[in-house]
Formats: structure tokens, C-alpha cells, sequence
């Protein structure tokens, strides 16, 4: 495909005769949805790579769903008594959305600007925290939040922690250890991220009776008859998307070699002949300190950013504020009066998506690179700022 740009993300997901033998399976068994024979097989293939026991994966329809389906079948729809969720503005709409559907009102708590997750001791200093019923983690661009403090946390509070761990599936791959029989952490199959059913996503727990109600809140609260025995929704991934994942897991160890070499070029690009290497005006976060599916470049100034975002545009770099300016200020969710997350602003006006694809060339990626020194090198530039810094 030749594009007239360089996208920021370029999906690849695998070829349709790759994933037509899968889908002949399901025709021939007439088995379509509801836990079929493809989603059965993916979640034990899924538990198998994460070196765990087969109940701990169970497959949904997006990512979102994933974590309505962990939040119902834990701290369940809100109650009068605890009508609120405290969960980070630094993340994609996608979880306060998720909230919202169980019942809950968001409420947003700032970052650690050092690890750029959930700011624990804000959550249990939260003047609110008597009045909250659940509290979401997120892994923000795949970085995994410390799953055993989250663990503490929700074993201090009373207060049940569910993990949105979206992009993280390459990190809970390499650190299968983290997954937790207490705290379900979900995770996302989207086209727009490393492994991917093109819509989908799971949630991961080691936790037999925990995920057979993740089951059950997925089929309308369904289980063994007919009847909703709890809340409940659609969250049940299809035999057609069970089969994309089946095809893009045989093929996700040479899949994440292609973003290996990237992140490679990416890195050797930046740095440049000398050792303090290229002077970008910030610096880069580049897989796998962050999803493959992100090459992120974090501006020492705010308007660095602003100045590095205008000079890629104008040469047909696309980049993107994944996050925008945070959750918290998006209109549907931005309390009246305004919320004052200082880490979380600072960051998401410091920190730009940068092209990347596992079949990204080094020609493209060392155009980026050189419009962001050019951009460091304005007047007013960010210039003295080098990559290593
Ligand atoms: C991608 C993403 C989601 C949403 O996943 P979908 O599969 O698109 O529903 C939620 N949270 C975060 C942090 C994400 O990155």
C-alpha cells in the first residue's frame, strides 16, 4: 500500500486466507457466537502464552466490554451508598465510559508523574473514597501499573480495583506473574493494538469462579438457564473475530520481531553519532517500555510539542494526542468547574504518538526524526535538549 503520508498507526492485521481456514470451522459446525469452538479455543491458546491455568482468559467484544464485564462481575452496578469510581483522567475515554455503563460516576485522581499511573496516595487520601465503590487502574500506553500494590490497595479499602490494561498484552506476556487472583485485569484486541481480533479484547484472572461470572455478565446474566440472574450485557466475542485472533497468534512471534527491529531503527536513529545523542528537544519512549503499538516522543516544554506536532504535519507526519488533553476535560466528563490534574495536564501536553507500524521503514522513521530535530532547532526551539536527556 503507498500512502501519501506516514500514518501514525497503520493496522495489519492477518490476510483473509489466513483467517478464512479458521472461519470454515465455524461454518461447518453452523456455530456462530456464544462461546464457540474458535473464542474457546483462543482464550485457552491466550492462557497457554501466558503460562496460565485456561480460566484465566475470557474473551470479549472490545476492550470496553471487557471492562464492563470485569466490573460487573466484581463490585457489580453502583449502589446509593457508593455511587462513585475513582479512576485516572490520563488514559483513553474508553474507561470512564466503561464506569459509567455500570452505573458509576466517574471520578477523576491525578497521576505519578514518574510511573504515569493511578497516584495511590491520592486514591486513599480521596475525600470520597467512603462514598466509592470501585476503583479503575489503567496501564496507560501499555505500561503496566504495579499490579501487587493495586492488590494492597484494594485489600486496605475494602473497595474493589479492576486494571484497564488495554494495550498491555505484550507486558503481561513477558510478565505473566502479575496476573492476580483478586484484581481481573482487562485488556484490548482492537484493531489499533499489537495483538488484535480487529474488535475484542479479554479479561485476565486467575480466578475460576470470578471468571465463570465474567461469563455469566457477558450473556445477560445468563448461566446454565435462560434467566438474568444478574446484571448483565452482550460482551461475547464472535466465532469471525475468534478466528482473526487464532490466525494473528500464529503469527505474533515473527509480528513482534517486526516491531522489534522499528523500535530498534527508532532507537538507533535517535541517537545519532554521538553519545548524548540527536538533539530532539525531548525524548522518546519506545517499545518495550511502552505497547508496540506506540512510539512516543515526550517534549521537555509544552509548546516543544506544540512546535513538533505543527512541523510533522507540515511535511505529512501524522502524529496523535492519544489521550488528549485527558479525560477530565472532555465534555461529557468534565465536572462543572473544571478539575486541576496538574501531572496528568502537564504530561498529555508534553507527550506526542509518533508513526509507527511493524513494517514502518527506516527511511520514514529517520524523516521523523530529522523534522523533530529541525522543529528543536526553531527559534525558541527546545534545541540544547538531547535524546538521551
Ligand atoms: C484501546 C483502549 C481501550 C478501549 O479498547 P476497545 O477495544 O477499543 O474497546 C480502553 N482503554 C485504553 C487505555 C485503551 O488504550
Amino acid at each position: 500500500m503507498i500512502l501519501d503520508y506516514v500514518p501514525v498507526c497503520c493496522p495489519l492485521l492477518p490476510p483473509a486466507d489466513l483467517v478464512a481456514e479458521y472461519i470454515r470451522r465455524a461454518d461447518a459446525r453452523r456455530h456462530y457466537t456464544n462461546r464457540g469452538a474458535l473464542a474457546c479455543l483462543l482464550e485457552e491458546r491466550l492462557a497457554e502464552a501466558l503460562g496460565r491455568p485456561g480460566h484465566a482468559v475470557r474473551s470479549a467484544s472490545s476492550g470496553t466490554s471487557a471492562i464492563e464485564a470485569a466490573i460487573l462481575a466484581t463490585a457489580g452496578m453502583a449502589t446509593p451508598d457508593r455511587p462513585f469510581a475513582l479512576l485516572p483522567a490520563f488514559t483513553f475515554a474508553a474507561s470512564a465510559i466503561a464506569v459509567e455503563r455500570c452505573g458509576f460516576r466517574p471520578v477523576f485522581v491525578d497521576i505519578d508523574p514518574a510511573t504515569w499511573t493511578l497516584d495511590l496516595a491520592a486514591v486513599r487520601a480521596h475525600p470520597l473514597l467512603a462514598q466509592t465503590g470501585l476503583i479503575l487502574a489503567v496501564g496507560p500506553y501499555g505500561v503496566l501499573p504495579d499490579i501487587r500494590a493495586l492488590e494492597a490497595l484494594q485489600e486496605g479499602t475494602g473497595v474493589q480495583v479492576v486494571v484497564d490494561a488495554a494495550a498491555a498484552f505484550e507486558a503481561l506476556l513477558d510478565a505473566p506473574r502479575s496476573l492476580s487472583q483478586t484484581v481481573p485485569v482487562t485488556v484490548s484486541f482492537h484493531a489499533t493494538k499489537t495483538f488484535s481480533t480487529g474488535e475484542g479484547g479479554a479479561v485476565l484472572w486467575d480466578n475460576a469462579e470470578g471468571q465463570a461470572r465474567v461469563v455469566q455478565v457477558s450473556n445477560f446474566g445468563f448461566r446454565g438457564t435462560r434467566e438474568a440472574l444478574s446484571a448483565g450485557t452482550n460482551a461475547k466475542l464472535s466465532e469471525y473475530h475468534a478466528a482473526v485472533g487464532l490466525a494473528m497468534l500464529d503469527g505474533f512471534a515473527a509480528r513482534r520481531a517486526e516491531y522489534a527491529r522499528v523500535a530498534g531503527d527508532y532507537c538507533h536513529l535517535a541517537s545519532g553519532s554521538g553519545r548524548q545523542g540527536r538533539a530532539l528537544g525531548g525524548r522518546l519512549h519506545l517499545p518495550p517500555a511502552v505497547s508496540s503499538a506506540y512510539v512516543l516522543f515526550e517534549a521537555a516544554t509544552a509548546p516543544g510539542m506544540d512546535r513538533a506536532e505543527a512541523a510533522l504535519l507540515a511535511r505529512r507526519v501524522e502524529t496523535r494526542r492519544w489521550y488528549g488533553r485527558g479525560v477530565h476535560v472532555q465534555s461529557h466528563f468534565a465536572p462543572p468547574g473544571g478539575l486541576a490534574l496538574p501531572a496528568t495536564t502537564d504530561l498529555c501536553h508534553r507527550l506526542l504518538g509518533l508513526p509507527m507500524a511493524p513494517d514502518m521503514t527506516a527511511a520514514d522513521i529517520a524523516l521523523t526524526l530529522d523534522i523533530l530535530e529541525e522543529a528543536a532547532a526553531l527559534p525558541g526551539g527546545d534545541h540544547g535538549l538531547r535524546a538521551a536527556e
